[in-house]
Parts: structure tokens; sequence; C-alpha cells
């Protein structure tokens, strides 16, 4: 598909992931500054996931860095303390370039227009935080990347070209009509009728492009349906891992593991799959050999590239998939 997607994912380390088409970086792991370096300068939105250390990690230095060429929005999700707590501090750390963050806290289902026309985003509540109530504002979000296009209406799609011009210069004579538009000269008013013409035969259309989960437990069918790219975290390779963890440190916090991802992206019957922050204690070739054993267990019909950790991918759906299961 084409689509740019640079990122990084170290789950504990850091995450981020880079979105060219949109010139969004989804959260900002130790190391995202460095690594992504004069790129920086080009994000027009930063969108926040949670407030956890390998997610936010590397936030001062983008904020810093990033400032520099001028105001951008910073969005997280509207619950946690850390948010609050950090815009002071990093006001205060280079006010200079600091000021030029624009933070707004986010509300499930809030709207984001990035600096790309006709590119939106829009946030959804995830669980990630077993204590979380529904109640509150949400604590840890996911986010759709979505692509609003003009395209024509439904009750003209049967028609023919012909057919179509016809109907669009007659809206257009009818919408050039109207007095205010008396004073146009008469090369104007041509094209200012071709212009209304054209938008009377078309309505915008939101394609789902890309869902990213962030971290927590499988999304719904529901959420992913449509998506031409599910990037979904798969912390671990098999639940057994996942319970031994949950017994252990990482009390609290609610992951995904691979069958997970790749069972929610058959469902949902998304054919292109990034699985992320899929913990550094496997080895890479463990994650290459467990997403391919998984999606032929499941007869998975999609595209699959497993983040190894601790590296740096700059195009990720160029690479070769580890996993095809489509017919091409
Ligand atoms: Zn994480
Ligand atoms: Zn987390």
């Amino acid at each position: 598909m084409q689509l740019s997607l640079a990122m990084h994912s170290s789950p504990r380390f850091s995450t981020w992931l880079w979105f060219n088409d949109w010139k969004v970086l989804i959260d900002a792991g130790d190391g995202a500054s460095q690594q992504l370096g004069y790129k920086l300068r080009k994000i027009d939105t930063v969108l926040l996931t949670h407030a956890h250390r390998d997610h936010i990690g590397g936030l001062p230095q983008v904020i810093n860095q990033r400032g520099e060429a001028g105001p951008f929005a910073l969005c997280h999700p509207a619950h946690g303390k850390s948010w609050g707590q950090l815009e002071r501090f990093t006001l205060g750390f280079n006010p200079g370039s600091s000021h030029n963050a624009i933070w707004r806290p986010l509300e499930e289902g809030d709207w984001i227009e990035t600096g790309v026309e006709g590119r939106l985003v829009q946030c959804f509540r995830t669980k990630h935080f077993s204590n979380d109530e529904p109640n509150n504002a949400p604590r840890s979000l996911g986010f759709h990347l979505v692509w609003r296009k003009n395209k024509v209406k439904p009750e003209y799609q049967s028609l023919s070209q012909q057919e179509l011009d016809a109907v669009r210069l007659e809206i257009g004579e009818r919408a050039i009509a109207d007095p205010q538009y008396d004073n146009l000269s008469a090369k104007d008013r041509n094209s200012t009728k071709m212009r209304l013409g054209a938008m009377g035969i078309t309505a915008p259309v939101d394609e789902k492009i890309v869902t990213v989960s962030g971290d927590g437990q499988p999304l719904s069918v529901e959420e992913v349906a449509g998506a031409q790219l599910l990037v979904h975290e798969a912390t671990f390779l098999r639940a057994d891992d996942y319970d031994a963890e949950e017994a252990g440190e990482d009390v609290g916090h609610v992951h995904s593991t691979i069958y997970d991802a790749l069972k929610l992206a058959k469902e949902a019957h998304v054919p292109n799959v990034v699985l992320y922050h899929i913990s550094t204690r496997y080895m890479d070739g463990e994650i290459r050999d467990a997403t391919r054993e998984i999606a032929a267990q499941l007869e998975l019909k999609a595209k699959v590239w497993p983040i190894l950790p601790r590296r740096v991918y700059w195009d990720v759906l160029h690479d070769k998939p580890v996993w095809d299961g489509t017919d091409n």
C-alpha cells in the first residue's frame, strides 16, 4: 500500500511512529528526536497514546526541537496527572521554543485536523490501565488516520461522463445566478461556475486508512473494520508469556499477544497488519517464526510486518512482509 510509515518500538524503552502523509507523530519515546533528526521539523501534530515512560520519554526533546520551527499541536488523553506536570516543566525548560507546543487534551471520539488538507485523525478510548474507569475521561487512546476525499454523490454515480458534465453545468448555472457573484469578471465568473458545479455533484467521504491501537487489550472488530492498515500492539508472542508477566512486575497494565492482533485482523478483514510493541525478551528469529506460525494457523489473508524491537524502520510497508496471505 502507498503509505509512508517510519517507526521504532522497544516496549519498556521507546516507541514512536511517524506518518509523513498526515505529518503526524504518534508517541515520543526516548530517542525519537535523535532518530528522526531534521524530520522533526515536518511534524504538525504530536499524538500521545498514554503517559507511560516508553511513549513520552523523548517528549521534552521533541517539543524543544520541533518548537524551533513554529507552532504545532500536541494532543494527549484528557485524564492523567503527568500531562499538566510535563506542560509546566517543558514551558520552563526552554521557553523560547517550547511555548510553540499547543497542548490539547483529547476526549473519547474527538477529531483532530492535521496540517495536511483532507487528512484527519479521530481518537478512541483503549483499555490499557486495568483500573481505568469508563466514566472518567480516557487515560489511554488509539487513533484512526482518516482521508477525507470528495467523491461523486451516490445519486449521480450511475451517470455517464457526458450526463455528469451536464448536471455539473446545470448546478453551476443555477449557483452563479446568486447576486453575490454579480461583480465577477467574465473569466472569474466562468471558473466560479465550474467550481460550484463540481462542488454540487460531490460530497466528502471519509476513508479510514490506518488504525493505531496504542498499548492495551485487543481492539474490537467494529473499531478496526474498514481500515486498510492495522497497527496493533503485540507485546507477547504467546498467551502463556502474558500470564507470567501479569503475575510479575507489569501488573496493572493490559496488553495483547500476536495471536490476539492477527485474529482481530482476520475478523475485521484488514489487508495489512503491522505488529509492534513486541517485547525485547524475544530474539528476532523467534518473532518472525511466531508471526508466520500464527498467521498460517489462522489462514490469514493479509500481509504482516512484525516490528522487531531495537530497530528503526524508515519505510515499513516497502519492506518485504514476513507473512503474505494475499493472492497477489
Ligand atoms: Zn508501552
Ligand atoms: Zn503502556
